[in-house]
């Protein structure tokens, strides 16, 4: 044991210290690969219910890592956050995503995930003001979608940074909404202007007649704050063709597309245009 401080030991544990090793290196793997450009953002349609077209695109990012291929958000979002690198990667995805938008065919909307932790940059305002600059994306075209997270923690702060976004003619959008706890308060708080419906509700509509029960009154509610409101997960027509009682205005899932490339959405907006 080695002595730290006064009178207090700590013991050596390999185990602690191999965990330790594999985040070190799949932190410096994170940074290499923002170097190197490994990461990617796949697109997924958002399609209007009234007119099937689609009305937004929510931007995820991928890691195409050098050995293991292609990884999902969940492999190295959460270590990102934990190591701070979240900072820099976020910086990096809005960036690919307004610049990406900036080339899309009439008003069509990017959708943004911004995680709480980026929240404790106090530098995310610029950033995001900056990244518009630079694309020339006007900001009513780019969308941010945060979690109940972001309004637990600093939650004046971070109104605070969600009113300037707002101001600015930046959309916010609630994600997973009816996951949390505590929504309902922060609908009040908070300038939304879009709520996600999780897809477990949507998922379970046709089967679990609780689902169903939240889906409408989430949707009643949205709508009558003003808001924008979005199921997510849809998979089937037969889900879809209850989700239209519902009166959602929005809809995404992969019935609609599931997340592609850049070029391969760039294609599907294009294709839209003419149809
Ligand atoms: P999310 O924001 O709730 O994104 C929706 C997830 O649902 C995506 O998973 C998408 O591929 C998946 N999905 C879409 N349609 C369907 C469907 O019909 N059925 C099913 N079963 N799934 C569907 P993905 O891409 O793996 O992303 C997972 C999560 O990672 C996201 O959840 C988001 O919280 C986070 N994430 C993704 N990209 C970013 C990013 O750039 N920054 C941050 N901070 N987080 C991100
Ligand atoms: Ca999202
Ligand atoms: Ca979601
Ligand atoms: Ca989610």
């Amino acid at each position: 044991a080695k002595a730290v401080g006064t009178g207090r030991y700590v013991h050596y544990d390999p185990v602690m210290s191999e965990e330790v090793e594999a985040r070190r290196r799949l932190e410096a793997e994170i940074r290499r690969s923002l170097h190197d450009g490994d990461f990617r953002l796949h697109y997924q349609p958002i399609v209007d219910m009234a007119t099937g077209r689609v009305a937004a695109v929510e931007a995820l990012v991928r890691w195409q890592h050098p050995d293991r291929g292609l990884l999902s958000p969940q492999e190295f979002i959460p270590l990102a956050e934990q190591s701070g690198l979240i900072g820099p990667l976020g910086d990096h995805v809005l960036r690919a995503a307004c610049a990406e938008a900036a080339g899309w065919p009439g008003d069509l909307k990017v959708a943004v995930n911004v995680s709480a932790a980026q929240f404790g940059n106090p530098g995310l305002f610029d950033d995001i003001a900056r990244a518009l600059a630079a694309t020339g994306l006007p900001p009513r075209r780019l969308e941010i979608e945060i979690t109940e997270t972001v309004l637990l923690e600093n939650e004046e702060r971070n109104v605070a940074v969600l009113r300037a976004l707002a101001d600015l003619g930046i959309g916010v959008a609630l994600d997973d909404f009816g996951t949390g706890y505590a929504s309902l308060a922060y609908l009040v708080t908070f300038p939304f202007s879009k709520l996600k419906i999780d897809r477990r509700f949507t998922g379970d509509i046709l089967t679990r007649r609780e689902c169903a029960a939240i889906v409408c009154s989430a949707a009643t509610l949205g709508l009558s704050l003003g808001l924008t409101v979005v199921a997510e997960g849809v998979e089937t027509a037969d889900q879809l063709e209850v989700l239209r009682l519902t009166g959602v205005t929005q809809a995404q899932g992969l019935l609609f597309g599931a997340p592609m490339s850049a070029e391969a959405i760039a294609r599907r907006l294009g294709s839209e245009m003419f149809a």
